[in-house]
């Protein structure tokens, strides 16, 4: 156990290190970039080494295992992102305990979420998950539904729209997700220049363990980076 947490504390640096590399390679600060440590492979007790470790923002793609997650005592000092796919049945319980949903790709989730979060009387913080790859199998807004949507988000209320994400092709290496990531950085520029006032994307999630330098060459915010953590640590 013990040589698994120094195993994961040594994946942990290195890629910190390179998430810092890739920023300073094209003019940016380290710190403009957030790892979100995505922790669906592995249980309660490496998902706690992390936090150990010093890393304390994590990503579930499954709201069950976000649920279960969150309420571990064992894992109290987390801060939680879903970054998968929420069913509106899942909401209610999921706002409590998240800090950012990354995944949200419709207007009707959108609306599900500002009535439950109006219920609780807090405010939930979103992204709005683009298709950039044109994989059909994806989810993911188009750009034009994306642009549909913009003038209506000020209703919401009690929902914050902070920015986009999106998962690149599977196929076609870092080259062809580079041009996915490029995409989405091009589609928020051009939406935010047509959004509402008060509507900031200034969130851009994209990259995960095979391409996030891309990602971040791209002007990723938020890296969610889960197999290369887990590399020779998980047993
Ligand atoms: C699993 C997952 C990741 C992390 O993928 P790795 O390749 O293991 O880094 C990132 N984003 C989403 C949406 C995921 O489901």
């Amino acid at each position: 156990m013990e040589s698994h947490h120094a195993q994961l504390a040594d994946n942990l640096a290195r890629v910190r290190e390179r998430v810092a590399a890739a920023a300073e390679s094209v003019g940016r600060r380290p710190d403009e970039v957030e790892l979100v440590a995505v922790t669906k492979y592995v249980g309660v007790e490496l998902t706690a080494a992390l936090l150990t470790a010093g890393c304390s923002v994590l990503g579930e793609s499954r709201p069950q295992q976000l649920w279960e997650k969150a309420a571990d005592p064992g894992l109290a000092t987390a801060r939680w992102h879903l970054i998968g796919h929420l069913q509106r049945n899942k909401v209610r319980r999921t706002l409590p305990v998240v800090e950012l949903i990354h995944s949200v790709d419709s207007w009707r989730l959108l609306e599900s979420i500002n009535e439950c979060a109006a219920e609780l009387g807090r405010t939930t913080r979103v992204l709005l998950e683009v298709n950039c790859s044109g994989d059909a199998a994806k989810h993911g807004l188009t750009g034009d539904e994306l642009r549909r949507m913009l003038p209506d988000l000020p209703k919401l209320e009690h929902v914050s729209v902070c920015g986009l994400m999106t998962m690149a092709a599977l196929e076609g290496g870092e080259a062809v997700a580079e041009t996915n990531f490029a995409a989405l950085l091009q589609l928020r520029d051009d939406v935010q220049r047509e959004a509402p006032a008060d509507i900031r994307l200034s969130h851009l999630s994209m990259g995960m363990s095979h391409d996030f330098e891309a990602a971040i060459r791209q002007g990723a915010t938020l890296v969610r980076i889960g197999s290369l953590l887990f590399e020779g640590a998980a047993s």
